[in-house]
């Protein structure tokens, strides 16, 4: 018998009924496929003859079920903007099934613009090809920028036209992988149901999939806590430390594996300012840049409460005990932050380590930024030039010179960080590899984006291939392509991002 083109190994459809309903794709009348991601194929185990192929096609359409899938939507609650809503899920999306890839990790086959589920409410469940086109973009972009984040398998367009404020729009369909779509929202949605039951057969997937070492401790719950804990910890200052802004940190849209996910109104900081939002419906700014870590830390808290009831140890007569426990370690996540985003920090300006005195160093970095309106990738790129012209001519990487300066007031800053690199462990070399893959210069800037989704919707498909080819390699600097590292011009500064689904 012929293998299976995608190897599937389904364990979330072995849950019990009331995780999911089962759901078939919606067809579409015309798919064919913009870009597909052979390279992560091939890490999954797919068959990539297939998958080129019709049939292939068929599947990243929703056209046709490949052998060994069970679709499925699954159900989440969340709190969006800081409001419960006990009942979302799967509204536009379906779990296709998993795969055990060839690093034998399990990771989930997901359809985003497959049609309706029971979880649509008012929504028609299919997308427009210019959410599709983001997500695809940004999310390689970031796993490109070493940031944990779903992945894109492919981009498909569907043939039909979705209706949105703007009217008609060419349809299209993203197939997402993540390690798993299990979020906050989905422990949230059990523990609001009081199902104590179903709340424990979740976190025990959870931690057979995520986080085996959970098992061997004492309190399986409390470590699964505290590890979802210091993963978000890393996470959000792997996204400070590139200005990536998420747009929609609701509940529902964090995962337990930490990978991000969700690429609706995202985008990236240009001149530096920790106020910056770019979303169209965070009137409030609570999704401001600066605000992403406490954020993180309120979701956290939500998680918290949602597992409470398996906190709770035996012979314990009331929850007070396990609140307070738990607690301890939510009040830990300031201290992981703030050690993930130095760690990042150092690695930027070229530190081995950083002590209080280079926190101060940074802080005063980042303020003259402000000051100075300075876009936040290139100051950052420019002080790698600058440590990078230590080597041999013949090691040096190209600089970006003729893109970037900096104003005569980082002068005395300058300065200080010359200094301190002269009393650092590392000798040049060892700083200029660690600096250069901290600091991308070629990076999904919005108007980038937008100008791929543009182009897309007049029916040339080439701006948004050529610009995921340069972001595969987002370290690499040349000057044949230096207008992708340039910022906006005024005309094409992007100043909101929608959900545009
Ligand atoms: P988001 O935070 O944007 O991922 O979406 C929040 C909820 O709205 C999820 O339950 C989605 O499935 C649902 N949703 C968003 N867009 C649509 C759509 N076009 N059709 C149906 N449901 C949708
Ligand atoms: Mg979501």
């Amino acid at each position: 018998m012929r293998p299976q083109p995608i190897p599937f190994d389904n364990s979330y459809q072995r849950l019990p009924e009331q995780f999911y309903h089962r759901q078939s794709p919606a067809p579409v009348p015309a798919p064919s496929a913009l870009l597909v991601n052979d390279a992560l194929a091939q890490q999954l185990g797919i068959d990539l003859d297939w998958l080129q192929s019709e049939e292939g096609l068929a599947v990243l359409a929703g056209n046709a079920i490949a052998p060994g899938s069970q679709a499925i939507a699954t159900v989440y609650a969340g709190h969006q903007f800081g409001h419960y809503n006990p009942q979302l899920g799967d509204g536009r999306a379906l779990l296709l099934g998993e795969v055990v890839d060839r690093h034998g990790q399990r990771r989930d086959i997901q359809l985003k613009g497959s049609g309706r589920t029971p979880y649509s409410r008012g929504g028609d469940g299919k997308s427009p090809l210019g959410p599709v086109i983001r997500e695809y973009l940004i999310s390689e972009a970031m796993h490109r920028m070493r940031v944990p984040t779903t992945r894109a398998l492919a981009a498909v367009a569907s043939g039909e036209q979705v209706f949105r404020e703007q009217g008609g729009l060419p349809g299209g369909i993203l197939c997402r992988i993540a390690s798993s779509h299990i979020r906050v929202g989905t422990v949230q949605y059990f523990a609001a149901q009081g199902d104590h039951e179903a709340l424990k057969t979740l976190l025990d997937h959870v931690v057979q999939r995520h986080f085996p070492h959970c098992r061997d401790s004492a309190a399986p719950y409390e470590a699964l806590f505290a590890a979802v804990l210091t993963g978000q910890a890393e996470l959000i200052a792997r996204w400070q430390a590139l200005g990536f802004i998420h747009g929609v940190m609701n509940t529902d849209n964090m995962l337990l594996c930490g990978e991000t996910i969700d690429y609706g109104p995202c985008a990236f900081m240009e001149d530096y300012h920790p106020g910056t939002v770019f979303s169209s419906i965070d009137q409030q700014g609570r999704y401001a840049y600066g605000n992403q870590p406490a954020i993180a830390q309120w979701n956290l808290l939500q998680l918290a409460q949602a597992m409470l009831p398996l906190l709770q140890g035996d012979g314990e007569a009331d929850l007070k005990p396990a609140v307070e426990r738990v607690q301890t370690v939510l009040n830990q996540f300031p201290e992981h932050y703030i050690s993930a985003y130095r760690r990042r920090m150092a690695d930027k300006l070229g530190l081995d380590d950083c002590s209080d005195a280079d926190e101060q160093l940074y802080r005063d970095f980042l303020d003259l930024l402000q000051e100075q309106h300075c876009d936040f990738t290139l100051s950052f790129r420019k002080l790698y030039d600058l440590a990078n012209q230590a080597l041999p001519i013949n090691q040096r990487g190209e600089a970006i010179d003729s893109l970037f300066e900096f104003p005569d007031a980082f002068a005395p800053w300058l300065q200080r960080w010359q200094q301190r690199l002269s009393e650092d462990n590392q000798n040049a070399e060892q700083r200029a590899a660690q600096m250069r893959q901290a600091n991308p210069v070629f990076m999904p800037r919005n108007h980038l984006v937008e100008a791929a989704i543009s182009a897309a919707y007049q029916g040339d498909m080439s701006v948004f291939t050529d610009l995921n080819t340069v972001l595969e390699t987002p370290f690499d600097y040349r000057q044949q392509l230096a207008h992708y590292a340039s910022p906006a011009s005024e005309e094409e500064q992007v100043r909101a991002t929608f959900c545009g689904t």
